[in-house]
This record gives structure tokens, sequence and C-alpha cells, in this order.
């Protein structure tokens, strides 16, 4: 979660009358940086991803399976293991919202080397194992997007209660002593975010509907402590939540990438643009909120309502006196623009006039001026006192306080000041899957992909509004097999200027790629029919398989990117499950299910049992992972000497064949 600053958390009322000081201050620390660093090129092709990790804890005599609250001490441990492990360190270990989470990340990026996807996998067993070696018997560390019971009575170890009347969320469900403890950053934003928003933030997310489901579905929160606001808060046929905890409390799977230079960056962010909502519903694997199956697959409309800070006049609710805009998304959603193509930007983009204009002066170009202008329509919604004044030549906490709480489907992240890191892009809305075979595999996938961009000259982009349409059909339940999703036709071609002239609004003089608003630009295709191909369209897996005709692989890694490859293919094709499907078929399978949408706490704990099986790989389901580990390996030497002798034999015939 960018930026962790340490120190004493102002209120929200002292923290909103510092909005603009942040605001001025950030804008002017982003155009020191990017004057210095505008120009900065030849940076290597790094990469890396993010796993989050829920500690759960097992009762195996009362069947119960619940979120275990010592994320800080294992967090703790890790890290002191990583200071002493500093030299050839595989592992880099961070803080997450809830205090059953851990985030895990790579010692080091990778890059450069084929042989670096060979690494990926056996560096995220590397990961659990390390969370394992610190926790107890029947505890262990779950990459599960969303925890099936969170906000369920005592769903966690040590049971705590809820206090809707006092806190930081002052939730019905979720009680403030599950949010990371060590670090105030947490709980000041979910009390903030509450506070500014006027009101609890409101979850509804659709039940669903089975034979024997309550109809209309309703709850009584009185019974909870409810005073009113939850019962019209709450939807009929919804499931209902209340607090930032339910979102951020979910884990998932984010990749970095850098690239040479801010244009290759730009270009990388725009492309990758129309993929988000295609790799969220690949990786679909969160039917279940609050105990309820719910009739959306991921988790990103709970994550995104989680967090809506918005007031009522920014939603358009009552009309502005205090506020300044009418905002139409919330802080955690799709991007709004793209930064390298003005006229696939069709959707109303909300920024700050002023801002816009400050940064124009300062030398930014119109797009990236847009872009950072956006960001800067959101209040800082935490602040540290020991904060508030900064030297804006060497600083960019105020930039980063606003940045890091656009929580967006995609990140721009520039380079941090006085570091050897270049622009990089994040790509943020996979969610995590139960095994480090799938993690790696679509991890592996997206890097291969942007590999298959930049070398072909991809151009991927169609109009944003399409982009959010197919976000929409990405959280369905079954997207995968069932959504039909808007993608561009022909992606081997730039902006040609016949293209260029079906476009509503013209791209401007210079823009490379242009998706014109043209109805022909793009059609409706399936998720298999855009990974695996059709008639008329190549498909990402065969474009990546026809790069990799060109690259130096060694055996193992070749093997182990295939199996990857075949993984994602089948998973588009239908022939294999989501982890989602997978969970549903569980669930609805179960002894104990009374097709009432109720997932009770011994389902829980069989479904989790056997999710934390399937992990380590004792229990095997072909029809949802066929193989659950490659050829992987965590000896970097050994995978460099491998593509040496794999390159020194190529060479050699080579010279025989002459
Ligand atoms: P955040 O939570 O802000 O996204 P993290 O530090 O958790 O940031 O994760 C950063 C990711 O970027 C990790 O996967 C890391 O391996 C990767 N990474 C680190 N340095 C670079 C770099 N120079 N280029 C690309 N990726 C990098
Ligand atoms: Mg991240
Ligand atoms: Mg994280
Ligand atoms: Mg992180």
């Amino acid at each position: 979660m960018g930026l962790l600053t340490e120190g004493s958390p102002l209120s929200w009322e002292e923290t909103k009358a510092y909005a603009d000081h942040v605001r001025q201050h950030g804008v002017i620390q982003f155009l020191k940086q990017y004057n210095k660093l505008k120009e900065r090129t030849k940076d290597c092709l790094y990469w890396g991803d993010e796993v989050e990790y829920m500690l759960v804890k097992f009762d195996h005599q009362n069947k119960k399976a619940v979120l275990l609250l010592h994320g800080s001490e294992v967090l703790h441990k890790l890290q002191q293991q990583q200071k002493e492990h500093s030299q050839d360190q595989l592992t880099t270990w961070h803080p997450e919202y809830a205090a059953y989470m851990v985030e895990g990340t790579p010692g080091k990026p990778y890059g450069g080397m084929m042989a670096h996807f060979n690494l990926v996998e056996s560096n995220m067993r590397q990961r659990r194992k390390e969370i394992q070696a610190v926790l107890g018997t029947d505890t262990t560390p779950m990459t599960l997007t969303s925890f099936p019971r969170t906000g369920c009575p005592a769903f966690t170890f040590p049971v705590c209660v809820p206090t809707p009347n006092e806190g930081a969320s002052q939730s019905l469900f979720f009680p403030d002593s599950v949010i990371f403890p060590d670090h105030p950053r947490f709980r000041t934003l979910s009390r903030n975010i509450r506070e500014r928003r006027g009101e609890k933030v409101a979850i509804n997310i659709p039940i669903y509907k089975d034979i024997n489901t309550k109809s209309p579905f309703t709850e009584d929160f009185s019974v909870l402590g409810d005073d009113g606001e939850a019962q019209r808060a709450a939807l009929p046929d919804h499931i209902y939540m209340d607090c930032m905890g339910f979102g951020m409390g979910c884990c998932c799977l984010q990749m970095t990438f850098q690239a040479c230079n801010i244009t290759e960056a730009r270009n990388l962010y725009d492309q990758l643009t129309p993929l988000c909502p295609i790799m969220l519903a690949l990786t679909a694997a969160s039917p279940i909120y609050r105990g309820y199956l719910a009739d959306l697959d991921t988790r990103w409309r709970v994550i995104s309502q989680s967090v809506d800070d918005r007031t009522r006049e920014e939603r358009g609710l009552e009309p502005l006196k205090k506020d300044k805009f009418v905002i139409n998304k919330s802080r955690y959603d799709s991007v709004d623009s793209y930064l390298s193509a003005s006229a696939c930007s069709d959707i109303k983009l909300v920024y700050d006039k002023d801002i816009y204009h400050q940064l124009i002066k300062g030398g930014v170009d119109d797009l990236l001026a847009k872009h950072i202008a956006h960001l800067f329509i959101r209040d800082p919604i935490s602040l540290f006192s020991e904060k508030i004044h900064q030297n804006d030549d060497e600083d960019t906490d105020h930039f980063e306080n606003i940045q890091s709480t656009n929580w967006q489907t995609m990140r721009f992240k520039p380079p941090p000041p006085n570091s050897k890191i270049g622009w990089r892009v994040e790509f943020r809305p996979m969610e995590v899957q139960l095994t480090d075979f799938e993690n790696a595999a679509y991890t592996v996938f997206l890097v291969l992909l942007t590999r298959v961009i930049l070398t072909f000259q991809l151009n991927f982009l169609i109009p944003l509004s399409k982009v959010d349409e197919n976000l929409a059909t990405a959280f369905k339940k079954d997207a995968i097999r069932e959504g039909k999703f808007y993608f561009r036709k022909d992606i081997l071609t730039e902006c040609s200027p016949p293209e260029a002239s079906k476009c509503v609004s013209s791209c401007l003089p210079g823009e490379r790629l242009c998706c014109g608003n043209g109805q022909d630009l793009y059609m409706q295709m399936s998720i298999n029919e855009i990974i695996n191909g059709k008639e008329d369209f190549p498909g990402l897996v065969p474009l990546i398989y026809k790069y990799m005709d060109n690259a130096e692989f060694d055996v193992d890694t070749r093997c182990t990117i295939t199996q990857y490859l075949t993984l994602i293919s089948r998973r588009a094709a239908g022939t294999l499950k989501t982890t989602a499907r997978w969970m549903r078929d569980f669930v609805q399978n179960h002894p104990d299910y009374k097709n009432d949408s109720v997932v009770n706490e011994t389902i829980n704990y069989d479904l989790l049992l056997e999710c934390a099986k399937i992990s380590s790989g004792e229990m095997k389901y072909p029809d949802l992972v066929p193989v659950t580990s490659s050829k992987t390996s965590n000896n970097i030497p050994d995978a460099v000497s491998k593509v040496n002798n794999y390159l020194d034999s190529k060479s050699k015939n080579l010279q025989n064949s002459h």
C-alpha cells in the first residue's frame, strides 16, 4: 500500500483543514520530480508481484475456521528474518489493512532474463513457507481473495466484538480490533472515510438467489444494535456490509512493471487498461460475503464501495454547496483516462482545473496533467502531524498521500526521489488464487503479455466507456463463460489516417494510438476468443507463443511457461473452473447447504480446509488446477547457468551445421 509513514494521525477535521496544503505541495513535489526525471531512459524491464495472505486458524474439533489476528507478530518475525538475510534476501514483507493479513513480495524485482519466469512460483512457495514457519499448528497462510464469513459472529481468533457506537469503523459486523494494530494509518483511514462521507459506507452486493433463499432477502439489523442507518442503507436482495474492512480486508495479486522510460510506461499503462476487466474475470475467486453466496464472483465492487468516501454532494444526491465536484466514481475504481490517447478517453473526466493549469505551466502535457489533476480531486484521508511540513525539493509524501489513496485498476508510478527505480505501472485488478502455481501462471502470463505488447507494438485501445462496461460484465457470476467483452478487432495496427477519420473526437496530432469511436474498431468477444483466438482474431496466448518462438529459453523455463499458458488458456476456454465457480460448486454440493445461500460455519470449515489442501498440493481437483507445481526453481545462479548452457549448445549446433 504505497508509502507508510509513521507518526501521529490528525483528526478528520484537522486533516480536512490541510487538504489544500497537501494538494498544493503534492503537485509541486510531482512537478519537481517530473522535470528532474522525465528524460530518464534506458531503465530495465524490471517487474515483480505482490501476494496478500490471510492467516486462517482451524479448530478441527468444533469444525470451525477463523481468521487469526496475529499478523503483526508474524510480520515482525518475517521482517526480522528479512533483516538477517539482507544479502541474498528472497522475500520482502509488508503490513496490510487487517490484523489477519500480511503481504509478501520477492526480495528483489525480476527482470531481463527469460529464466526469471521460472523463479516466480518457487519464490511464492518460499513466502508461504516462511509464514507457515512462524505460525503454530492448525494455522495456515491462505491466498484467499475474500474470507467467506468476514463479519459473521466470532469470525476471528481471538474473538472480538464490534462496536457500532464508537471507534473507527462503527460497524455492526467488523470489530476495530480486526484492523492491523501497529500502524495508525489503517484505523485512521477507516475513521476518516466514514467521517468524510458523513455516514458509514454502504456496501450492497446482490445475493445469489437459490430456491430456498428468502424472497425478498432482507435482514433485521436492530438485534446488532443498528440505530436505523443500516436498515435504511441495506438494499433488499443484497448482502449488506458497512465498513472499509470488508473490502480492504480482501486479498489480491498485483504486478508492477518498470518501463525503459516515461513514454513506454504511459503506453504500457494504456495497453494494460483494457485488459483489467479480462484479467479480473479470469481470476474470479470471491463469491461469498458475510456468510452468503453472492451473485458476483469478484471482490471489486465490495472494495470499491468499502472506501467510497464521497459526500452526498459529491455523489450527486444533493446540490453542490460545500464540495467542489460531483464525482462519478469511488476513489477505488477503474481508471478514467488514458495517458497517451486522448480520443479513447471518452468518459467524463472530473479534474481540478487549477491544478491542471499549474501542471501545464510546470511543463506537463495535457493528458498527464489531466491524469494528475483527476487524482487530485480527492482529499488526503490520512495525515500525520510530523509530515505536514516538507521539503518539496526532496520529499514526495504529499504527492504519495493522494496517489496512494487513489486505488484504481492501474497505477502510474513515478520514480521515487533519489532512487535507481524508473517509471513504473502497476496492474491491480487480479484476484489471488489458491495455489502458487496459479498465481505464478497469471503473473508470468501478464509479464509475457507486456513483452508481446512492446515487441509487436500491439494496440488494445478501445474507448474507456467500453472498458468500464467490460468491468461491470467481469464482476458477474461465470463472466468467463457467459460474458461478452468489447475488444479491439485489429490489435496489430496503429492509428492510420482512414481509421482516424472515424473518431468522433479526432486524435491529436502526433498521437500514435487512436482508438476511434467507430463501432467497427471493436467487437464483442468471449474471454475464450480473446485469450485463445478465433478466425479473425489472433488471441493473446497464441501471440505469446509466437513471441516465444523468437526468444531464448532454457528447456525448464519453456516447460514451466507452457504449463502456465495452458492453465490460462483452459480457464478461458471454460474447460477449467475459476476459483469462484469451484467454490460455488463446493458449497452447493455440501450436505449442510440448504439451498438458502447461507454458508454456515461447518461449510466454511470444510471449504477452507479443502482450499488449504489444494494450496499445499495435498488435494487435487483436475477441473480447477490439474497441475499444481511446475519445474520452478529458486536458485538464481542455477537458472542463469541453465540459460548459458542452452545458449552455448545452441551456438555449437549452429556452428556444426555450417
Ligand atoms: P505497492 O504496495 O506500493 O504497490 P510494493 O512495495 O508492495 O508496492 O510492491 C512493489 C512491487 O514492485 C514488488 O513486486 C517489487 O518486486 C516490484 N519492484 C520493485 N522495484 C521495482 C522496479 N524497479 N521495477 C519494477 N518493479 C519493481
Ligand atoms: Mg501494490
Ligand atoms: Mg497490498
Ligand atoms: Mg504492496
